[in-house]
């Protein structure tokens, strides 16, 4: 589903990615860690279409990335890839069924009767379609969020710290939700996530440092996970 092939994203002096090569198959559910500054957003943006590399080559979706025009770029984020923030990124003076909807609306079409409902029952809202997100807490707006990124149908679903704002049971709910969405629906996933819990959840967890691929564990624990993390923070690191 996702199959990134040598890539290069420099910002002046930094290079933020270094030659990460990195394949997701479809319906699996990958966990990305890694030091402050690693480059674990530049790596999710530039396989969500979102930034382009500065060399090698992007396919998601079952498409290349190269070469696509803005057009058709834009088409494909709306329609093929899922995108949830850490900040979750709704539209205050929306209902939560107007936000999960605006993608839709967005692409000129009208919901489905119990489209947008069913969405965010899927997401464990039902019931609160009316409310807006100074009315819902942080765990609710991130289900929101997820449904919004959802409702399009994606084939992929990147997650940039999804549960980084909330606290730690809150996240933990909203990564059981994530870990549904692969085992009920057959989703593929890749969140960046900084707490080894979460990424237990994981079917595998991949470590960037300094821009490159360090190591990977499959079938991760939360202890692993923790252990690996220590041993790969750079010594110069802060992080
Ligand atoms: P964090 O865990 O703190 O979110 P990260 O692993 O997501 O870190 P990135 O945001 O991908 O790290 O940044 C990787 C490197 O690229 C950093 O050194 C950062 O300063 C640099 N960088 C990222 N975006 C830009 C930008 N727009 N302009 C300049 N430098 C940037
Ligand atoms: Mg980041």
């Amino acid at each position: 589903a996702v199959r990134l092939r040598g890539l290069v994203r420099r910002h002046g002096d930094v290079r933020a990615l270094d030659g990460v090569d990195l394949d997701v198959a479809a319906g699996t559910f990958t966990a990305v860690m890694g030091p402050s500054g690693s480059g674990k957003s530049t790596l999710l943006r530039c396989a969500a279409g979102l930034e382009r590399p500065d060399a090698g080559s992007v396919e998601v979706a079952g498409t290349a990335l190269e070469g696509l025009s803005e057009r058709r770029l834009t088409l494909l984020r709306r329609d093929r890839i899922g995108f949830v923030f850490q900040s979750f990124n709704l539209l205050p003076t929306l209902t939560a069924a107007q936000n999960v909807a605006l993608p839709l609306r967005l692409a000129g079409r009208r919901p489905a009767r119990g489209e947008v409902r069913a969405a965010l029952a899927r997401v464990g809202l039902a019931g609160r379609e009316r409310h807006r997100p100074a009315e819902l807490s942080g765990g609710q707006c991130q289900r929101v969020a997820v449904a919004r990124a959802l409702i399009a149908g994606p084939a992929v679903l990147f997650g940039d710290e999804p549960t980084g704002a909330l606290d730690s049971t809150t996240g933990a709910e909203v990564m059981d939700m994530l870990r549904a969405l692969v085992d009920e629906e057959g989703r593929t996933l890749v969140v960046v996530t900084h707490d080894p819990l979460a990424a237990a959840r994981a079917d595998r967890v991949v470590f960037l440092v300094d821009g490159r691929t360090a190591d990977e564990i499959a079938a991760p624990t939360a202890d692993g996970v923790a252990a690996r993390l220590a041993e790969l923070r750079p010594a110069s690191g802060v992080a």
